[in-house]
């Protein structure tokens, strides 16, 4: 049986999150960069409802915002991230921060219910400035350099310009006091169509993949289009083109089940009609939730650009240019969701690893750390039409409070 005392309000938390969707409005979503006037309105619309859950609120100088709770008895930690891609959805993100919120508001005024949840808004989860800045300054693995060097990749303006105008500049970060916490769990959509296509309700975040990305250069010799006969012309661009499909021809025999590979760009130097490219260049991405999967992978590439070279008659060079690690989500949390979805989904839920990167993945590496996902209408995220049945919503925000509830109550 459900037990009311800890059951979400669902027209709450649908009014919380269309209060958000109103800031920076765009078609049925938002457009909330991260330090744009509706992120940062964003970010004081959460510090001003933080109180509702028992909770102080402090906005720090990397713009994470984060309520802590005065309450004897063990803190989880739970939240997501307010800002948003360009011109994208009004879920990714404030979702997981208004499930937080309202497990606070649920669960910390409840003398029943030991110990309190405490909320966090990460900022720049989106990337505008860099990788997951604000948990990853939380965790203490962001450096005073690090802002310095960091820039708006639309407008280029430096994040120390960003914080001055939002007001944030010179303020101290917060970083994560050791052992203040159970753990930390986040709720996200899930951005992908598992879910909706098999009938389910939630989904229990095994791990989260690994990115590790490449700068794999060609060099060859620019010339001249018509007169440069086909036989001694060391085409860069045609040499990438060959060890895109090597790869793919590879790949497949070494890779894990759910490992996905990408070249999300390419360059011809000098990239004109009439020109034999001297210099082409590909940024490529393995994901994979094993490690070891993705170094099977890298040692192949690498042998694959050997190969080239010693073929001819271009040179290939891999550089690795992003590491991220996987993050295992902790077994404790699985089961914790597992069984709340038992109570409050109906027991449609699945264990599934997470394609997508999240702040989880961050925290995971100083604390116990556990995801759920909310099915995603069509599968579609990162686009203003991205949505989850009001329905789902609620049944996610259920399964959410209860399982803050049964961590707490360990
Ligand atoms: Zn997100």
């Amino acid at each position: 049986m459900p037990h009311n005392s800890t059951q979400a309000n669902g027209e709450r938390v649908l009014a919380d999150l269309n209060a958000l969707r109103a800031i920076g409005t765009y078609k049925t979503g938002v457009h909330k960069p991260t330090f744009s006037e509706p992120h940062a309105r964003s970010l004081e619309w959460l510090a001003k409802k933080l109180p509702e859950a028992g909770l102080s609120a402090a906005v720090d100088g990397i713009g994470n915002v984060l309520g802590t709770s005065a309450k004897a008895g063990p803190k989880l930690l739970a939240g997501s991230h307010l800002e948003s891609q360009n011109y994208a959805g009004w879920l990714d993100g404030p979702l997981g921060v208004i499930y937080a919120l309202e497990a606070a508001r649920v669960l910390n005024p409840d003398p029943a219910v030991n110990g309190a949840v405490e909320v966090a808004s990460w900022c720049d989860e989106e990337g505008h400035f860099g990788h997951f800045l604000g948990s990853r300054s939380y965790v203490g693995a962001v450096s005073e350099a690090d802002i310095d060097a960091a820039r708006d990749r639309n407008s280029g303006r430096t994040m120390r310009q960003a914080l001055a105008q939002v007001g944030l500049a010179g303020r101290p970060r917060l970083k994560a006091l050791r052992g203040r916490y159970i753990g930390y769990l986040e709720a996200h959509i899930e951005q992908g169509e598992t879910l909706e296509s098999g009938g389910l309700k939630i989904g229990v975040v095994t791990s989260i993949v690994g990115i590790w990305q490449y700068r794999i250069t060609f060099t060859g010799e620019q010339n001249h289009a018509g007169t440069t006969r086909m036989a001694i012309r060391k085409d860069a661009g045609l040499a990438l083109a060959r060890f895109c499909v090597a790869i793919d021809e590879t790949f497949p025999a070494i890779c894990g089940p759910r490992t996905v590979w990408t070249t999300g760009r390419i360059d011809l130097d000098p990239g004109a009609p009439s020109i034999i490219p001297g210099r082409a260049e590909m940024l490529f991405q393995i994901r994979d939730a094993d490690s070891a999967v993705i170094e099977r992978l890298e040692q192949r590439l690498r042998a694959m650009a050997r190969e080239a070279t010693a073929r001819g008659p271009c040179s290939v060079a891999v550089e690795r240019i992003r590491t991220g690690a996987p993050a295992m989500m902790d077994a404790a949390f699985q089961d914790a969701i597992e069984a709340a979805s038992a109570e409050f989904a109906g027991g449609k839920s699945l264990r599934m690893p997470s394609g997508a990167g999240h702040d989880a993945q961050i925290l995971a590496t100083i604390m116990p750390a556990g995801m759920l996902f909310v099915p995603s209408i069509g599968g579609i995220s990162h686009h203003w039409s991205e949505n989850t049945a009001d329905e789902d919503i609620v049944t996610g925000a259920n399964v959410f409070v209860e399982t803050c509830r049964r961590l707490l109550m360990r």
